[in-house]
């Protein structure tokens, strides 16, 4: 008979709830941003648990950031209370490949103590094994390869699979022996790059059947948020776990050896058997696979994520159900309209009906400012912020939280940053390791790597001479020389050297007080609390004097962020799973608690909303990105386009969008020409800043290519020609306003209330 809705779906319109129930089999729910696509995935898990379809450890739920998943985890918690305790694989692609690797490390070649190597690390390794060879790294950058091997992994290529003709195109034709050398290295360091927390897995699958049964058997539900987004490898690992053998449940075993066994998920699976069981007789094939994306907020191209994977759904798990929401509850209709408008300029989409019903008379339009140039831009947004701050009449005022400030290029925050510090406001920087990205927080955690994983040659060579010991290159030259030979980490080579006449007596004695140093530490890593230990490496290791008696400008900054460390190290139950966090941690959260703006790159904003968002830097180069541009073609240059569609998409009431004269890149100041995306905007949603007082006065410059007042900007040319932003600041703004882009503008569109902004395009999917 008909019961009442349970609470949670009561708020959801009517194709979000079919979305939410249609819990059996695969479904793909493609639409637009602010859609409420996240939404159904939270509900739809809650509903599930709710119902008792199945425990919370046999959901399989993959978000595109920790953060992402963080929240999802607090909100499915909100729904169905204590349920959600325990959802052990809600997470990201990258933490649920750590956590099946740890479990199974021995079929990937590793002890479970494997390190994760960062970036830094890897170039290191690489540039190493280059030189090896006997080749000039200046000739075959580390980075490069680094970045090819990235590439690779991407696709789910070892050493074997990668194209000829990538394999000849780096180092003489030695690309994928050196392939074959950096995973060999690895494995001796029993550690693993990001892209091996993706590849390891399938491999792992790929020769285990039985083990990727077992996970069949586990995860009885799989869902993707942001699946515009996977790779090629995340895109196999999911069709791994996704696809059940036709007869299963006639091989496959139900409990078993490689049965996963940690303890959170033991009741649970005592369980799952017999569910599947029941489940199998009926339906042996039933993929509950839930995949939520929308292909114009495909912005990782450039990482090797394949847009594609969206079209090819419906190939791969036939009969799936599709489902479109074009309601969007996020933004007003100036904010859509403007992301609409300018979205449509990319051809090959898949085309979409939007629609919002948050339109009121005083919604304000999309703001377009200019500023002389950087710095000015981020006093001017300091100035708004601090207005927003302010009560209003009605004595409301916004929190720091709600607003956002989103970058194209990380190397932007540094002005808003000084300038926030210089008012006293609080600012966090969101999905950039800033915080441990800094020197002195590197060199602690590889002190602490060493102590929790003393096979890490490469945080001991980081730290093997900081501070100075009097441990030149050839002392770590023929350490290096003996671990190789002897095939052991370097600290035991050390342990061996210092008992012998190779070394002179002064590094000697320096060395095997190094030595002594992290055994002991390693001896007090099970019985100390790592926090106290951590402070204990400091002083013993000199590493605090270090700064102390340092007379740069930084050094009491870098002392404090020491502290910091410490301070954010007792979130954590271990050292151990203090590293770990580091190593995934995309989110560099300082003062998650207190009231702060947010800094992020456009990138790490994708899924985020804010009532306020400010977009600064909307000049040609730097957005669209120069990368981009001289990419030639139109794959780039769209993408860069959809990444302002994410950022114009975040905003819930205000948008600003700002663009500078003059711009300092990489220490060169160079004058700008105003973004193209600012003439795709249409003039019924935006309103375009006259020249305010403080932004008087700069006469023609906003176009300097052709206005010729900066010399910098000479022989520059927008390719788009006058553009009406050329003369925004000296007042003469009206006299440019009708371009190609203003022409198009929605000029009857002004009352937004239920209307469509779509562009259904002819592929009317
Ligand atoms: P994006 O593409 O940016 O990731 P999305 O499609 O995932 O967006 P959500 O973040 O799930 O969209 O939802 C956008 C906003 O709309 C959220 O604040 C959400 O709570 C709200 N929302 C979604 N559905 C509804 C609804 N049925 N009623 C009220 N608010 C809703
Ligand atoms: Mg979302």
């Amino acid at each position: 008979g008909q019961t009442q809705a349970p609470d949670y779906l009561s708020g959801l319109n009517p194709e979000q709830r079919l979305a939410v129930e249609t819990t059996e089999g695969p479904v793909l729910v493609l639409a637009g941003a602010g859609t409420g696509k996240t939404r159904v995935l939270t509900t739809r898990i809650a509903h599930i648990l709710a119902t008792g379809r199945a425990y919370p450890s046999q959901i399989l739920a993959v978000t595109f950031t920790n953060k992402a998943a963080r929240e999802m985890k607090s909100r499915i918690g909100v729904l169905v209370g204590e349920a959600v305790e325990g959802m052990p694989w809600l997470g990201t692609f990258h933490s649920i490949g750590v956590k099946l690797l740890r479990r199974h490390a021995e079929l990937a070649g590793l002890k479970s103590s494997f390190t994760i190597l960062d970036t830094d690390d890897v170039i290191r390794l690489i540039k190493q094994l280059i030189q090896a060879e006997g080749l000039d790294d200046k000739r075959w950058p580390a980075r490069t390869f680094a970045n090819m091997i990235d590439g690779w992994k991407n696709k789910g290529y070892g050493p074997k699979d990668i194209p000829e003709g990538d394999a000849r195109s780096f180092a003489n034709g030695k690309g994928r022996e050196l392939f074959q050398a950096y995973q060999d290295r690895l494995q001796t360091l029993n550690a693993c790059d990001f892209g091996d927390l993706l590849c390891l897995p399938i491999r792992m699958f790929r020769e285990h059947p039985d083990v990727l049964a077992e996970y069949h058997r586990k995860f009885k539900y799989i869902l993707v948020d942001e699946y515009q987004d996977t790779n090629t490898a995340q895109y196999m690992w999911l069709r791994l776990l996704a696809q059940r053998p036709k007869s299963r449940h006639d091989t496959a075993p139900q409990g078993g050896a490689n049965r996963p066994s940690d303890r959170s998920d033991a009741p649970a699976q005592a369980s799952a058997g017999r569910r599947d069981a029941a489940v199998s007789e009926k339906e042996p094939q039933q993929i509950n696979i839930c995949c939520v994306g929308d292909d114009d907020q495909s912005i990782y191209g450039w990482r090797g994520a394949e847009v594609d994977n969206i079209l090819r759904f419906e190939k791969d798990f036939p009969g799936a159900a599709v489902i479109r929401l074009e309601r969007n509850y996020r933004s007003t209709a100036h904010i859509l309209g403007t992301a609409s408008h300018l979205i449509a300029h990319n051809e090959g989409r898949l085309g979409k009906t939007l629609f919002t019903e948050h339109a009121r008379p005083d919604d304000s339009k999309v703001m377009v400012h200019a500023a002389w140039d950087s710095e000015e831009e981020a006093r001017a947004v300091g100035e708004t912020i601090e207005q927003l701050q302010r009560p209003d009449e009605n004595n409301r005022r916004h929190n720091l939280n709600d607003m956002a400030i989103l970058v194209r290029a990380s190397f932007q925050m540094r002005e808003f940053e000084d300038r926030f510090v210089t008012l006293g406001l609080n600012y966090r920087v969101i999905g950039g390791p800033r915080f441990y990205e800094r020197q002195e927080i590197r060199d602690a955690m590889a002190y602490f790597r060493v102590v929790a994983q003393p096979a890490d040659d490469l945080a001991f060579e980081r730290i093997v001479n900081t501070p100075k010991r009097g441990l030149g290159e050839t002392t770590i030259r023929q350490l290096h020389d003996i671990a190789r030979a002897r095939g052991v980490p370097m600290l035991n080579a050390a342990e061996d050297i210092v008992e012998t006449e190779e070394l002179k007596p002064k590094p000697r004695a320096s060395l095997r007080n190094v030595v002594e140093n992290f055994r002991r530490w390693q001896k007090m890593l099970d019985n100390t609390p790592h926090t106290e230990l951590a402070e204990i490496i400091f002083e013993e290791s000199g590493y605090t004097d270090m700064w102390k008696n340092d007379r740069s400008a930084e050094a009491p900054g870098r002392l404090e962020n020491l502290k910091e460390l410490i301070r954010s190290m007792e979130e954590y139950e271990s050292l151990r799973s203090f590293l770990e966090h580091v190593a995934l941690v995309m989110d560099a959260e300082q003062n998650a608690e207190q009231d702060a703006v947010n800094i992020m790159t456009l990138h790490s904003a994708k899924g985020l909303e804010f009532e306020t968002v400010f977009l600064p830097g909307w000049e040609e180069g730097l957005f669209p990105h120069q990368r981009s541009l001289d990419e030639g073609g139109r794959s780039g240059l769209e993408e860069e386009r959809r990444l302002a569609y994410v950022g114009v998409t975040r905003a819930k009431r205000n948008l600003h969008i700002w663009f500078v004269s003059n711009r300092r890149i990489h220490g060169l100041w160079q004058s700008t020409i105003p973004s193209r995306f600012l003439d795709e905007l249409p003039e019924a949603h935006v309103e375009v800043e006259e020249s305010g007082s403080s932004y008087g006065g700069y006469g023609g410059a906003f176009a300097p290519g052709r206005g010729g007042n900066y010399g910098g900007g000479a022989g520059r040319q927008n390719p788009y020609g006058a553009s009406r932003f050329d003369n925004v600041g000296s007042g003469s703004f009206s006299n440019t306003y009708a371009t190609p882009g203003w022409a198009r503008a929605q000029a009857n569109k002004t009352s937004a209330t239920d209307r469509n902004w779509g562009t259904r395009s002819g592929a009317g999917v």
